[in-house]
């Protein structure tokens, strides 16, 4: 089982997407997307459950 979070569902315009092995890992890749990209410093509690909410499993 993997992962999958298509940012542009948080993000909206945003094309980029995440795919990995756990949520952790994939909400760690996200975090520093949204630093790295977004210019997101903090990700607080409600932006952690509207990415947690996004997340799709897909069969590995
Ligand atoms: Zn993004």
């Amino acid at each position: 089982m993997k992962f999958s979070l298509a940012c542009g569902d948080v993000m909206p315009g945003c094309t980029s997407r995440f795919t990995s092995t756990s949520r952790e890992q994939l909400m760690a890749e996200v975090g520093a997307h949204a630093r790295a990209d977004h210019g997101v410093v903090d990700l607080d509690p409600q932006v952690v459950r509207t990415i947690d909410s996004k997340i799709v499993s897909v069969p590995a």
